[in-house]
């Protein structure tokens, strides 16, 4: 018997396990990975777009106030002595003693950031380059109470100032301090596909004296002094020393940039669908046509039966002739159809539909037609 004729008859078994219903059709594991990817990524990317939305709304609903007498005056007559959250802008200053910079010994400050970073060339076998690769070696932050001064002598004191978003700190100091290397080192870089460049050292600081724009809750004191403070509704805390335009600007593209992710997620996986919807209607117009095929042969098999040819029964009366005349590829059904052009009698009408190419079993020729065979 022939190699291919065993192949075949796996593969009808898994045709026909599910002759009728959803017809053998199954998304392919590859094809599912990408549909939940896809749907999944674009679910998060709207969440955080709703979020960063939601910020820049509250950003926009929230009062601007500016620090003087007024502003204590507005907060001894709102209930609760609290405005939940608003927008002030202020110079920086020391409640106490001010830091210094390490590096500047005249600029005084109130948050102080000390940072040493590694930075590595890797080789990267893909690519075949050198990438830059950055480590934190070591981090220090140093902060003093401060308060934010308005037009007149009236103060804001900043709490917790560590748990605000936005850029609170400029670079006072950077230096790099490069790596010098024998001989030897470069070998042993080129072995290990790895090369130190140097450490970056950084000191950024709030100065004493920058206007700050800060986002959050405004409380009065019992003893009368106002505070800035994370808000308890849940809304996020801003000090930043760019102006409330620019930090509200960024917020926006930061949202802006989400909601294109998540329509660029939301098509790859809608894209996915249409292709998975494609197989499937490819599947079932494949299904139907041979469902015609079989009713037609179907019919030419009455029609011939009906015209006094009992071939086929006699077949199946006769056990030893049953055997004998047994597909080769179910061997329990009898051989009922003619392959033409080549004109092989191999096997029964339900294997012949079931072969994964239309091409005869025996002699691997194109099946142009079938024809139910009958004896006379
Ligand atoms: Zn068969
Ligand atoms: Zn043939």
């Amino acid at each position: 018997m022939p190699t291919s004729l065993l192949v075949n008859r796996s593969d009808r078994r898994a045709v026909t396990a599910d002759p009728e219903g959803m017809d053998g059709f199954a998304v392919k594991v590859s094809e599912a990975v990408c549909l939940g990817a896809s749907f999944a990524l674009s679910g998060i990317c709207y969440y955080l777009y709703r979020k960063s939305r939601t910020t820049v709304n509250t950003l926009n609903d929230a009062p601007h106030f500016n620090i003087d007498k007024k502003l204590t005056d507005v907060l001894k007559v709102t209930p609760g002595v609290c405005l939940q959250y608003a927008v002030v802008e202020g110079a920086v200053q020391p409640v106490g003693e001010s830091l210094n910079s390490h590096f500047q010994k005249e600029t005084a400050g109130v948050l102080q950031k000390f940072s040493l970073r590694e930075h590595r060339l890797v080789w990267n076998g893909f690519s075949r380059t050198w990438t830059d690769s950055e480590r934190l070696l070591h981090q220090r932050v140093n902060s003093v109470p401060f308060m934010l001064v308005g037009s007149d002598e009236t103060t804001i004191k900043v709490m917790c100032p560590l748990q605000a978003d936005g850029v609170q700190m400029e670079i006072t100091h950077e230096k790099f301090h490069q790596v010098n290397y024998g001989l030897g080192d470069i070998v042993g870089q080129f072995l290990s596909g790895e090369k130190l460049k140097g450490q970056l050292e950084t000191e950024e600081m709030l100065k004493v004296g920058t206007i700050l724009t800060g986002v959050g809750e405004l409380v009065l004191d019992t003893d009368g002094t106002l505070k800035l403070q994370p808000p308890s509704n849940g809304s996020k805390y801003f000090l930043s020393i760019t102006d409330f335009d620019t930090l509200r600007g960024e917020l926006e593209g930061t949202a802006v940039t989400w909601k294109v992710f998540a329509i660029v997620f939301a098509l790859a996986g809608a894209a996915a669908l249409l292709w998975v919807g494609r197989r499937y209607y490819k599947h079932r117009k494949l299904h139907s046509q041979r469902e015609k095929e079989r009713r037609e042969f179907e019919r030419l098999q009455a029609e011939r039966m009906r015209n006094g040819a009992g071939g086929l029964e006699d077949g199946l009366d006769d056990d030893e002739d049953n055997i004998e005349n047994a597909c080769l590829i179910c061997l329990s059904q009898p051989r009922n159809c003619i392959l033409l052009d080549c004109g092989h009698i191999c096997c029964c009408h339900s294997c012949y539909q079931a072969l994964p190419q239309h091409l005869c079993p025996i002699c691997r020729q194109p099946i142009s037609r079938v024809l139910p065979l009958y004896h006379a």
